[in-house]
């Protein structure tokens, strides 16, 4: 099936095209059709499936296909987006598609100049994307005007809920014409959500290309048992293996996400973090660079990293396994974009077990055990031992306030040798050589490969150890 069998005009097939995109993915084929109709859509989906396009190409068609003038400070199409870096990803993803359309797209988020939005918004666009705080200040302010809006858009659902933003859609959708079309996506479907979805839907149709609580199952994913204080050298040992190509590497916390940038720096590898302590630009710096290859590793929180759409992440090691089940769905499906397969490996330490029998429990999976390498304990020591000669001890560690989930424990003091009686594969192929090779339907560049090129870092974007967990300047990445 072609993307103009599903009714796609040429100019969009053509920008299809031009990224290299000929078949449809499974939503896409699912949602384009209705959508062309004009009908609301429910869409139960996780990020990486193509849902941005699925949303994205049938609006702008129906928008060109009945042509309006934009009064200034309105939109036609609104779409409301949890976090900074998927506003201006869903933006980018537009402008592209959107290239022989003449359709006019802006973003409006935290983090930036409110003149600049008023600015870009000051003639009217075609399609605004927004962080809803954002938002709301601007129409509060007269900026922006929702009056016009013939679609709107919600994407990830479930993330704005869990950022505290109900409050915020609810009064957005009140501002915005009862006539329009309405489009709502969420990677999972619990009863709040369904509940706000038929708040905001007129007899939509539903589509869902995973079930919700079903893990990406082209990710080949891996537990190791491991003390917590030996994370850190076990991090650095799988980094060493040429065949991580691109890794993105998950703390629960922004102290946690400095704290492994920092100590892998003690050992010489380069990493960026990217969480919600980090500036608009520094964020950007570090996505940019990890996207274009410049640094191999980045470390992320899991709000941070709602927005990262970076074809050929090979690895995604949860470094901490996430509280919230949910995350950890989120979390793998940044590996296996598109059509690509991609590894997860996650170290738990003995008072994270819990989380992951709700992990299990949710994905419906036993993750499979991978046993710690050879020798581990001495390599350990080793490691060890030459980060303290290069920047002196660990500092101790500390937790951010938990938001939601199991509450987390406090570490326990942890010792060596690491005794965990584990079967299952080896750490030899602990960076997933063994795994099956990226294919399927194009996308990312998927799995292994490229090898043997050092670990240079481009810029040391984190160890700074911000103290407090209070929001710094930008807010949270998510927020207004
Ligand atoms: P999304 O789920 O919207 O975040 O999309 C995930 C990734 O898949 C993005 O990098 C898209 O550019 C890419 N993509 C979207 N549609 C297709 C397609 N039909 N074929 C290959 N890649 C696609």
């Amino acid at each position: 099936m072609s993307f103009s069998d599903l009714g796609l005009a040429e100019p969009l097939v053509r920008a299809l095209e031009a990224k290299g995109y000929t078949t449809p993915t499974p939503i896409q084929a699912q949602s384009i059709p209705q959508l062309l109709e004009g009908g609301d859509l429910l869409g139960i989906a996780q990020t990486g499936t193509g849902k941005t396009a699925a949303f994205v190409l049938p609006s702008i068609q129906r928008m060109v296909e009945a042509p309006k003038r934009v009064l200034p400070t309105h939109c036609r199409m609104l779409v409301l987006a949890p976090t900074r870096e998927l506003a201006s990803q869903i933006a980018d993803s537009a402008r592209e598609y959107g290239k022989f359309s003449k359709m006019s797209v802006t973003t409006v988020f935290g983090g930036t100049s409110i003149n600049k939005n008023r600015q870009d918004m000051s003639r009217g666009v075609d399609i605004l994307v927004a962080t809803p705080g954002r938002l709301i200040d601007l129409v509060e302010q007269g900026f922006v005007n929702l009056s016009m809006i013939e679609i709107l858009v919600l994407d990830e659902a479930d993330q704005m809920l869990d950022l505290g933003f109900i409050h915020a859609l609810k009064r957005i959708v009140k501002m915005v014409p009862r006539k329009r079309q309405t489009l709502f996506f969420s990677a999972t479907m619990p009863t709040t959500i369904r509940e706000l979805a038929s708040q905001f839907l007129h007899e939509p149709a539903t589509v869902s290309v995973k079930p919700a609580a079903t893990t990406a199952e082209r990710v080949d994913q891996y537990v190791t048992f491991v003390n917590q204080a030996e994370k850190q050298a076990l991090l650095t040992l799988l980094l060493a293996d040429p065949a991580i190509d691109r890794a993105l590497v998950f703390t629960r916390t922004k102290h946690g996400a400095d704290r492994v940038v920092k100590l892998l720096a003690g050992n010489g590898i380069g990493a960026n973090a990217i969480h919600g302590n980090k500036s608009q630009g520094q964020r950007e710096r570090a996505l940019g660079e990890f996207k274009d290859g410049k640094t191999k590793i980045l470390v992320a929180t899991d709000i941070a990293a709602r927005g990262i759409d970076v074809s050929g992440v090979s690895h995604v090691i949860n470094f901490e396994l996430p509280n919230v089940p949910e995350q950890y769905v989120h979390r793998i499906g940044r590996t296996a974009r598109a059509g690509a397969s991609g590894i997860a490996i996650s170290f738990c330490a003995d008072d994270e077990k819990a989380y992951l029998r709700d992990i299990e429990k949710t994905t419906r999976q036993k993750v499979p055990v991978q046993a710690l390498p050879e020798d581990f304990t001495n390599k350990a020591n080793k490691i060890k031992s030459q980060r303290v000669n290069a920047i002196g001890a660990d500092p101790a560690p500390r937790e951010d306030r938990p938001r939601g989930g199991r509450p987390l424990p406090r570490p326990r003091a942890t010792h060596s040798p690491q005794a965990t009686g584990t079967t299952g594969r080896s750490y030899a192929n602990a960076s997933g050589r063994g795994a099956r090779p990226a294919g399927g339907s194009g996308g990312g560049t998927g799995g292994q490969g490229r090898g043997g090129q050092g670990r240079s870092g481009g810029g040391q974007g984190g160890g700074q150890g911000r103290g407090g967990s209070g929001r710094s300047a930008g807010g949270p990445t998510a927020g207004r």
